[in-house]
């Protein structure tokens, strides 16, 4: 265990049987009276286990029980708050028999729930062979719903990766210079929140210059920055199992010119409305609309390609993912960002993207990073 990881878990006992009380909650709805959790981050998210190979099998009073190999025996018994540890060659197909025990003995539902989204087709084969096809429940986004509701020291953990992201790009930016390569720049913010403190980044840095900005997933190249370019930089850190996402955009060498200016402006608005909206019971949609609409203000709706944003915790990327295609509402304990851009292939782009944490009242921004169009080097 890191450092940081020490620090977040207070009662890890209590709080992953809390959090598994909720899934078997969510699940017992469903008919399920046992659920086989392989998504790994799920098993940490309900039992602290992190380990690369291992199968929950839960429920029938938020039982769990941990299956994994020997080789993490030591994780097993150091991590791990499941009830029951077995160690087992074939992880899946003894947790199975676990769960086919669990359902069968429980009144809550005789169904053996699996994760749809993560279980293999070869993994869903071998599954038939232990148990009967007609028990077996395919579910989605069950403990993804869960995780959704951050704790206070979960949102704190963002918080403290929030920050040593910032810290490292105020010390990195201060320091970019005309010709220094996108590369370069990557490489330089990764590790100065390293050194910052992080465990790792939490996603491929993005440090995308002139015309390259216009790529809303730029690969970092070689290429050296120049004046007058825009500069957009979205990047991360990851620090006990969370994560943090921000995007800053900057011009390089000289002062914004008028449309630069004009296109910042419009984004930065943009953003500032879809942040001023967001409140837990809002659609999940909402803030995409007026992000869209304040775009669709000066013309520029369609230069906004890609979602406004999507749940930040121990994924990069988890729910609730915000398009205009969102059917969900937005809960307390959600953080999420807010990213809205505009593109002109070939000119450059712009993005401002903050995580936040979603409130009863609206919302707390994790990211303090100043958003103004600013110049380096
Ligand atoms: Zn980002
Ligand atoms: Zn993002």
């Amino acid at each position: 265990m890191t450092a940081s990881e020490l620090n977040l878990i207070k009662n890890p006992q209590q709080q992953h049987h809390a959090r598994r009380v909720a899934v078997c909650r969510h699940a017992q709805k469903m008919g399920i009276g046992a659920l086989l959790v392989t998504t790994p981050v799920n098993i940490f998210y309900l039992s602290g286990f992190s380990g690369s190979n291992g199968v929950l099998a839960l429920c029938a009073n938020a039982e769990a029980t941990l299956v994994t190999d020997r080789r993490y025996e030591l994780h097993a018994r150091h991590e791990t708050t499941a009830d029951h540890v077995l160690l087992e060659r074939d992880a899946l197909a003894q947790a199975a028999q676990v769960a086919g025990n669990l359902a069968a003995a429980t009144a809550h539902g005789s169904q053996v729930g699996f994760e749809a989204e993560h279980l293999t087709v070869a993994q869903f084969q071998q599954l038939r062979g232990t148990v009967s096809p007609e028990l077996l429940s395919p579910t989605t986004g069950i403990v993804a719903e869960v995780r959704r509701h951050k704790d206070p020291e979960e949102i704190d953990t963002i918080a403290r990766a929030c920050q040593i992201a910032e810290a490292a790009l105020a010390e990195v930016v201060s320091d970019i210079r005309i010709g220094d390569q996108e590369v370069q720049i990557a490489r330089q913010l990764e590790f100065a929140m390293l050194r910052l403190g992080a465990d790792d980044k939490a996603f491929a840095t993005i440090v995308a210059a002139g015309a390259h900005s216009a790529v809303p997933h730029h690969v970092p190249t070689a290429a050296p920055v120049q004046t007058g370019d825009l500069l957009k930089i979205d990047f991360g850190a990851k620090l006990g199992h969370y994560h943090s996402d921000i995007t800053r955009t900057f011009v390089v060498g000289r002062d914004p010119d008028t449309e630069q200016l004009a296109i910042h402006a419009a984004v930065a608005d943009a953003a500032e409305r879809a942040r001023a909206v967001v409140r837990a019971g809002l659609p999940a949609e909402v803030p995409y609309r007026v992000a869209r609409e304040s775009l669709d203000a000066v013309g520029w709706a369609q230069n906004f390609t890609h979602g406004l944003g999507h749940g930040v915790g121990l994924e990069i990327h988890e729910a609730p993912i915000m398009t205009a295609v969102t059917t969900s509402r937005l809960v307390t304990g959600d953080v999420i960002t807010v990213e809205p851009g505009a593109y002109f292939p070939g000119r450059g782009g712009v993005r401002i993207e903050d995580t936040l944490v979603v409130t009863e009242s609206g919302a707390r921004a994790l990211s303090s990073y100043p958003r103004a169009l600013a110049r380096v080097g």
